[in-house]
């Protein structure tokens, strides 16, 4: 490295002033590129994005919306900020969209700060079902200020149990029902949650987290139309960078605008919105839809291959991109079966499944999805491959070498960042 001077720092890249962190991430890259990543909730995003994501917009203050700023100089970062809100809206048919969150969990709290006083009833998908810890985990903040009533899933089919989310309405009367989850495998029915919503009076919200690029391309059932409040992350399915949105009905603009600014956050992230532009723009595309359709047809090659394969699979299938697998009729724990799989370089996580007896940390299932694995280009018989590496890796005396071997096969025929030349798309 070339002697210390502000000079130097500000005209060097990353490599240059700090080869330590430079070299973490190209073996962040190379870890991407070498694991068949199953994890439901991760994607790879687009270059494009990458490339606002690494932007000088960073730089910028803009407290405020637009058009309404607490400070100078925000004409161009108005126009990226309003470029988003109008393609988000457009995208998903929504009154208003607030673009500014920083990531998921913000979006479902900036909403209760717009609707609810401290202490009011919140009735949630539990956790151990499916949900979020954003909808009411005791240690989050959703948990602490409000009163949290968890509806879940029935022991025979692990679908929602509507007639126990109605029942737990008409008892605890909630202000505020909350759909959707992160682990839950099957079409989120907003509309039959409004029903018991207007029946009891309450608001609905709708946390689309996991699925807004299945409804972006038509794929699902578009929750936007029954629910007060929509809230989603940008880099799940959707492929966009790390961050959130809410959309949500004109009459609550004001109170969701004010519950992310100021009442939860200070300035946006400017350069994570010009990047949420770029995802909305991408989605709205055919070949996002097509994208789309490929996710959905991998899971379910992946859910019928391992089925086939002896595991089971809660409910059977999925209607979306993510499937649980209950390992309770095996040998294995979700911990050892996420370790294992480790070991021949496919990534998934442990998940607890509905009535799951072990402890949250060791669990009984694995969360699978194909977003991932799909955006490098895996196809159904890719999928087919997949599940034959998953189900040879948790027989006894599985090869493991030969496993890693099969994996290390699928990822070099679906190369990611092919165009790379090193951790970021622009590096020289
Ligand atoms: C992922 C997820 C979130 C939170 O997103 P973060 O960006 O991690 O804060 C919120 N709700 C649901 C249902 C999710 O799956």
């Amino acid at each position: 490295m070339a002697s210390e001077s502000l000079d130097l720092y500000r005209s060097a890249g990353l490599s240059e002033v700090d080869p330590d962190i430079a070299a973490l991430l190209g073996r962040e890259l190379e870890r991407q590129r070498g694991t068949v990543e199953l994890i439901a909730s991760e994607n790879f995003t687009w270059p494009g994005v990458l490339e606002a994501l690494g932007s000088m917009a960073t730089n910028k203050y803009a407290e405020g919306y637009p058009g309404k700023r607490y400070y100078g100089g925000c004409e161009v970062v108005d126009e990226i900020e309003q470029l988003a809100i109008d393609r988000v809206k457009a995208l998903f048919g929504a009154e208003h969209a607030n673009v500014q969150a920083h990531a998921g969990a913000m979006t479902n709290t900036a909403v209760y700060l717009a609707c609810l006083e401290p202490g009011d009833t919140i009735l949630s998908l539990s956790l151990a079902h499916g949900g979020h810890l954003s909808h009411g985990l005791k240690v989050n903040i959703s948990g602490k200020l409000f009163n949290i009533v968890s509806y879940g899933v029935s022991r025979d089919d692990h679908r929602i149990d509507f007639d126990q989310v109605r029942a737990l309405a008409l008892e605890h009367k909630p202000k505020l029902i909350i759909c959707g989850g992160s682990a839950y495998p099957r079409i989120v029915e907003a509309d039959r949650f409004r029903e018991i919503a207007d029946e009891v009076g309450a608001l609905l919200l709708c946390d689309m987290a996991h699925f807004a690029g299945l409804v972006a391309a038509g794929l699902h059932p578009n929750p936007v139309p029954y629910c007060d409040f929509v809230t989603s992350t940008t880099h799940k399915t959707l492929a966009g960078p790390r961050a959130g949105f809410i959309l949500c009905k004109a009459e609550h603009a004001q109170a969701v605008d004010r519950g992310i600014f100021p009442g939860l956050q200070g300035g946006p992230l400017l350069h994570t919105i010009a990047a949420k532009a770029t995802c909305f723009k991408l989605a709205a595309s055919q070949p996002f839809k097509a994208y789309q359709r490929q996710v959905r047809a991998n899971a379910d090659r992946l859910a019928a291959d391992l089925l086939a394969g002896g595991l089971d699979i809660i409910t059977g299938g999925t209607d979306t991109h993510l499937l649980c697998v209950d390992l309770r009729s095996t040998e294995w724990t979700g911990k050892d079966a996420e370790d294992r799989l480790h070991e021949v370089q496919v990534t998934v996580n442990k998940n607890a499944i509905p009535f799951d007896e072990r402890p949250p940390t060791v669990t009984s299932g694995l969360r699978l999805g194909s977003p991932a694995v799909t955006m490098r280009g895996f196809d159904q018989e890719d999928m087919a491959e997949v599940a034959g590496i998953i189900v040879a890796a948790l027989a006894e005396n599985a090869d493991l070498e030969a496993l890693r071997a099969r994996s290390a096969a699928l990822c070099a025929k679906h190369p990611l960042y092919p165009g790379f030349r090193g951790y970021c798309s622009y590096e020289q």
